[in-house]
């Protein structure tokens, strides 16, 4: 892997989730959001436990109401109790510094808050409040990030930016003291809670926007001009594969210059979709970059007109449901086996190659092709197989192979080189 391309990380802070390292070198981490309602217990709870299942690393829940703050212990205490101790943030809009002072179990429940300047007060209220949410995770001993949003820019800040920018000799556009003030509002936010007392190790930045071109902008910017930890993610970036495919094209150009300390996917389910969707895709960022193993990654062909049946895409489909299921059981059993590559490639054109490259490949029969399924194991090949279990016994070899080589089993007699073959239905 072509790990000398990337860049090496750049803050040299570092914040302290819950034992979790964020900045400073450490992981970029995995977060996700819930979009249950917080006051409903047992709903947030059951979805907290399943983004973190998925892989989620940090998981954020909204504090909208008393109800919802109320919930906050009961919902920590249920995950405790399945002994999934995933860190919960608390994202806080218009009345954080109320629901924190009436609600102090929920401030102690929490492991980071989540403040948007925009958000946080209008006019003269905006200081005070703004400041007791700081007391807050002084007194509580949290971490904070202060979260600016597009779509929820302090107006007053945005408004004396705008003035200042027509008494340039040459004004910029509009968008880029939109971009400025994003920026400006993330640091005078972090100045003023440093000012109030709140340490420089223990504040995240990040500045959401909803477009690709902009956030890769703001991001760089805001990296040149401070030194914090920043929690990147296109805000809003909308359903299906557009935003994903946003979302990935904004993350990776900043992830490889080293920006970016921990990451969320704000992807919009489908309804009643998976919510765990975003925290895969967000892996699967981190791991294609290199950045990260999370799950055995499947590398398979597109197919083409070499290959008349579905076969190989279903084998492909088989492996990586399987890969990922397993991992829960294998992560703490089998050091290292998520770095592991599985290949399954759909004719003799590019198969051998790509299998030989992987830590075990199959190249399946295209059309007019013997029907039988060559396998690699660490660039040799080792077995054929044929017939109509071919599935089956290509993952049975895979288990064989993670035993052997992440869990120091021995080799079963199927995988020995001089066999050659194992024992097969008759080609259907
Ligand atoms: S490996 Fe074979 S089946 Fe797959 S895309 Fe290439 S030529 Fe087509």
């Amino acid at each position: 892997m072509a790990s000398d391309l990337r860049h090496a990380r750049r803050t040299s802070r570092q914040v302290d989730i819950a034992g979790h390292p964020v900045g400073g070198g450490a992981p970029v981490l995995v977060q996700s959001m819930t979009n249950t309602d917080t006051a409903d217990v047992a709903a947030t709870a059951a979805q907290v436990k399943a983004l973190a299942d998925a892989g989620s690393e940090i998981v954020r829940v909204t504090v909208n109401t008393a109800e919802a703050a109320a919930a906050v212990p009961a919902i920590r205490a249920a995950l405790d109790a399945q002994g999934c101790a995933v860190p919960l943030v608390g994202d806080f809009h218009f009345n954080g510094h109320k629901l924190l002072t009436e609600h102090p179990e929920c401030a102690r429940a929490l492991a980071k808050f989540r403040i948007n300047p925009g958000n946080v007060g209008k006019g003269h209220k905006r200081d005070t409040q703004f400041a007791v949410l700081i007391e807050k995770a002084i007194e509580f001993d949290k971490p904070v990030r202060i979260g600016v949003n597009w779509g929820s820019l302090d107006p007053a800040l945005l408004a004396r930016m705008m003035d200042a920018n027509a008494a340039r000799s040459e004004p910029w556009t509009a968008d880029a003291v939109m971009r400025d003030a994003l920026v400006v509002s993330a640091l005078e936010s972090a100045q003023r809670a440093e000012e109030l007392g709140l340490p420089g190790d223990r504040i995240i930045l990040s500045c959401k926007v909803s477009d690709v071109q902009d956030l890769i902008a703001v991001y760089t910017d805001l990296a040149q001009r401070c030194d914090y930890p920043l929690h990147l993610g296109l805000t809003e970036a909308g359903m299906g594969s557009k935003g994903i495919v946003a979302s990935t094209a904004a993350m990776a150009v900043l992830l490889q210059r080293g920006i970016g300390d921990t990451i969320r996917v704000s992807l919009t389910p489908e309804p009643n979709g998976d919510r765990t969707r975003e925290v895969i895709v967000a892996q699967e960022i981190l791991q294609t970059m290199g950045l990260r193993s999370f799950v055995p990654m499947v590398t398979a062909c597109p197919g083409c007109g070499r290959t008349t049946s579905t076969t190989f895409q279903e084998l492909a489909e088989k492996i990586q449901a399987y890969l990922r299921a397993q991992m829960p059981a294998w992560r703490a059993r089998y050091p290292g086996v998520a770095g592991m590559q599985v290949a399954v490639m759909g004719c003799v054109v590019n198969g051998p190659g790509e299998s030989k490259l992987a830590n075990i490949g199959i190249s399946l029969p295209g059309t007019g092709e013997t029907p039988v399924a060559p396998v690699y194991v660490d660039g040799q090949k080792t077995v054929t197989l044929k017939g109509a279990r071919i599935a089956e016994e290509f993952q049975a070899i895979v288990d064989d192979y993670v035993r052997a080589t992440y869990g120091g089993a021995p080799r079963t007699p199927q995988l020995d080189p001089e066999r050659r073959t194992i024992a097969v239905k008759a080609v259907g």
